[in-house]
């Protein structure tokens, strides 16, 4: 491969009009265009889709994007083709084209056009689609949202499961780029054990977040007014309190409007245009606060959520990162409170208690970990990057004074009890 580095900033500016790589990227694009499988797991927001993206456009060949979301594709298609002179140079292939598309999809593959060429998993699984591909020139084979290879991941998917044996049908050699903001040591396992990648290089960034603040409070009878008098000392600020269920959603957003603060609610249960309408309040600040069930926040990128309280306890420290990661985006101070009481933990199991034994035993596990996180008298944030498989220096570390246990100490608290006793 004849691309130096002068190459990779020319095209990176080219392309994205970015003068710099964000963290590993430069190291993630130059290992791609060396033909070598890669693994690459970076929270949300990290720049991953550029690591595929810049070498597919500097290279011969058409790069496959498997991706779980037709809308996610869309995006990306939709932005590519804005930075190229040529519409044909991304694609998306899915069952919701007319003959006449496919056939302009081809015809753009093989005469090395597209430079990306978006699927989803079960479409990629068609024979029709693996006799044509069989014949065209491919790049590389990138597995985005991996994590939807693994049981343990959040979001399962079993056609991931089938693109190990599709890509070897594809071509010999062809090389292997899995993509995820999943950080948990066994979904990694997982991964590189289904697409058969045990030689891939990998690259992990960190998932410390360092202007994150973690607390976790006993959740009482009267934990509606401990939140509101957390919301009144900060107020002015923009705020998201999850809650478990959709009643307790309405409820709480009801108790916050009687009581003075600027509160919508947003579930699943509201109709579409409620839902938007709720969710541009809280963008634009005419509210403070969204009080939401977990379907709020995909794709949400308002930087200064300067809040992220959970009213009931989430059911994996997976879930938990990714909701408080919503906090702080734009690097000033967020403040993560959870309420927790064990008898959430038993409502869902007893929720949990109607699905297969497996999904059983592996959501079981996933919430004992989450007690444990509620329940530590350690650094919370060496807790969780823990769990993420990652080593933290809770007397050094990049915020390492920012949780409840590190500023005050447990045994200290219980010592001065004694004493007041
Ligand atoms: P991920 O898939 O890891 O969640 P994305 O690929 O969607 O992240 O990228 C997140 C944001 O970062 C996008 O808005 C993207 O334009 C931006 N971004 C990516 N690489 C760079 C870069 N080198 N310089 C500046 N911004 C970047
Ligand atoms: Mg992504």
């Amino acid at each position: 491969m004849g691309i130096n580095e002068i190459d990779l900033h020319a095209s990176l500016k080219k392309y994205f009009g970015f003068s710099q790589f964000k963290g590993l990227q430069e190291n993630v694009v130059k290992n791609i265009v060396q033909g070598k499988n890669t693994f690459v797991i970076m929270p949300t927001g990290g720049g991953k889709s550029l690591c595929y993206q810049l070498p597919a456009l500097m290279q011969e060949g058409t790069a496959i994007v498997v991706s779980p979301l037709i809308a996610l594709m869309k995006n990306q298609v939709d932005a590519i083709r804005d930075v190229s002179s040529e519409i044909g140079v991304a694609h998306v292939l899915n069952s919701s084209l007319t003959k006449t598309e496919i056939k302009q999809v081809k015809n753009d593959v093989s005469s090395g056009v597209t430079k990306l060429l978006y699927v989803a998993p079960e479409s990629l699984t068609k024979e029709e689609y693996v006799d044509f591909l069989q014949g065209e020139k491919i790049s590389f084979v990138a597995v985005d949202e991996a994590h939807c290879i693994s049981e343990w991941g959040h979001d399962f998917r079993p056609e991931y499961r089938n693109l190990k044996s599709i890509v070897g049908r594809l071509g010999d050699n062809i090389p292997l780029i899995a993509l995820t903001a999943t950080a948990t040591p066994k979904v990694q396992e997982d991964i590189i054990k289904n697409l058969g990648i045990t030689d891939a290089k990998v690259f992990k960034a960190s998932f410390n977040r360092p202007n994150l603040y973690y607390e976790v409070r006993p959740k009482t009878q009267n934990v509606d007014g401990d939140i509101i008098r957390f919301i009144k000392q900060n107020s002015g600020k923009s705020g998201i309190i999850y809650c478990l269920s959709r009643k307790r959603v309405e409820e709480l957003a009801q108790v916050l409007q009687v009581n003075g603060v600027s509160a919508v609610p947003y579930h699943a249960g509201l109709d579409g245009k409620t839902r938007s309408k709720h969710q541009d309040m809280f963008l634009m600040e005419d509210v403070d606060v969204v009080v939401a069930t977990i379907a709020f926040g995909m794709g949400i990128d308002k930087p200064d959520v300067r809040f992220v309280i959970h009213h009931d306890i989430p059911k994996s420290i997976e879930s938990y990162y990714q909701e408080t990661g919503r906090a702080g985006r734009d690097g000033g101070e967020g403040h993560c409170l959870a309420f927790y009481s064990y008898k959430d933990v038993e409502k869902l199991e007893k929720f949990m208690s109607g699905k297969p034994v497996a999904e059983q035993e592996i959501g079981n596990a996933l919430l004992q970990e989450i007690v444990g996180y509620a329940e530590t008298s350690m650094s919370r944030r060496k807790f969780i990057l823990h769990y993420f498989g990652e080593e933290f220096d809770e007397i050094n570390g990049d915020g390492a004074d920012m949780d409840d246990n590190t500023r005050n100490p447990k045994e200290k608290q219980e010592a001065k009890d004694d004493v007041v006793k």
